[in-house]
């Protein structure tokens, strides 16, 4: 018998559920009796052709992507998108922005190359997302970072353009909270996210187009980003990350299968995902020695930041979670103090042993 794993909350690569871990672990050298690992098979064969179309179905049942959404399996990650989008979308034209923390602030400044962005509202330093958006009526697109992973801060809910007075499509990066939670797709044009927070390794990125806004690429896009020819080729235009998009698929029937509270599939993993949220910040809450400061009507369900009362403890606090079994604590270090990152594959069990760390810590050094 091997000891249990430490509980790792880590913002990104990420745990993963360790039934995944241990199938992958299973079939590394030999994959359902084909004689190749994963790695070592074409893209274009029979087996990985049927482990991406799998992967594929599940992710849109589990989402429930409409029929007029393409899934594309690309590379070049958040930041890759923070480029590809405006370069697909933009048409060289406006884009209006919504910065609410240290994602959104790149994705604008990244967006400038390539278009002609107003930020239409801007958190600054304060820890509420803002209201009296300014949005043009002819920006191609407005962008939004529905979670922000460093600062903690989510939309609980889709903003709805529509209701806003504008008629351009929304494009959200959900990279730190993709599969956590339902997506109100009539709110959506565009959604991105890599990968590596809750869903399996770095290398892949996950795209949700309407079909209405391929074709539009300005000429300087990479053929291998123009999102019409990805969709046009099933994703394998170029070779696909291969072997992070089984793992992927490994992960959403791993999703699918779980059941908790009574639910099943993502409804299950969003209930445990609010109840985890809930223990923590009602933890952080309760205590006079830890403090979140992002306002309760956008606390991030996936990331949590919270700062010791003595910051002299920190490297102290990290030492002894690491002895405990915790990892991964460090806040980034734009933001200090921790970070918690719960993302799906955290079980209950991992936030309440934080939370009795943080009682046990505060009540030796508090
Ligand atoms: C992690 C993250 C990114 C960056 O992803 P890369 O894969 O490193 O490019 C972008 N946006 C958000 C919200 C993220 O959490």
């Amino acid at each position: 018998m091997t000891s249990p794993r430490p509980f790792n909350f880590s913002p990104g690569p990420a745990t993963l559920p360790e039934p995944v871990l241990r199938q992958v672990a299973a079939e590394m050298l030999d994959w359902q009796g084909s004689g190749m690992s994963v790695m070592e098979m074409s893209h274009r064969g029979r087996e990985f052709i049927s482990i991406a179309e799998r992967a594929e179905a599940d992710l849109r049942e589990l989402l429930a992507v409409p029929a007029n959404f393409r899934i594309l399996f690309m590379q070049g990650g958040g930041l890759g998108e923070n480029a590809i989008v405006p370069m697909n979308l933009s048409r060289g034209s406006k884009v209006d922005m919504v910065v609410t923390g240290s994602w959104s602030r790149k994705s604008a400044a990244e967006a400038r190359r390539y278009a002609d962005v107003q930020i239409a509202a801007d958190i600054g330093a304060s820890h509420t997302i803002p209201g009296d958006w300014r949005l043009r009526s002819d920006a191609a697109y407005v962008h939004v970072c529905t979670n922000e992973t460093i600062d903690g801060v989510e939309f609980h809910e889709l903003p709805d353009l529509a209701a806003l007075g504008s008629p351009a499509p929304l494009v959200i990066d959900c990279s730190s909270h993709l599969l956590s939670r339902p997506i109100d797709w009539s709110r959506v044009g565009l959604a991105f996210g890599g990968a590596q927070k809750n869903i399996g390794p770095a290398g892949l990125t996950l795209v949700f187009v309407r079909d209405d806004l391929l074709g539009h690429a300005l000429d300087i896009c990479p053929t291998a980003f123009n999102y019409q020819t990805v969709a046009a080729a099933q994703s394998m235009y170029n070779t696909p990350p291969t072997f992070a998009i089984y793992v992927a698929g490994l992960v959403f029937q791993w999703v699918k299968s779980l059941a908790y509270a009574g639910k099943r599939g993502l409804a299950a993993i969003e209930q445990r995902n609010v109840d985890k949220a809930a223990l923590l910040y009602a933890a952080l809450d309760a205590s006079g020695f830890y403090e979140n400061r992002v306002d309760a009507s956008c606390r991030s369900r996936m990331n949590v930041p919270f700062f010791l009362g003595n910051e002299a403890l920190n490297d102290r606090f990290l030492a002894e979670a690491k002895t405990a079994g915790l990892l991964q604590l460090k806040g980034h270090k734009s933001v200090g103090g921790m970070r918690a990152s719960i993302y799906n594959a955290m079980p209950l069990e991992g936030v309440e042993t934080l939370v009795a760390f943080l009682k046990d810590f505060e009540a030796r050094h508090g």
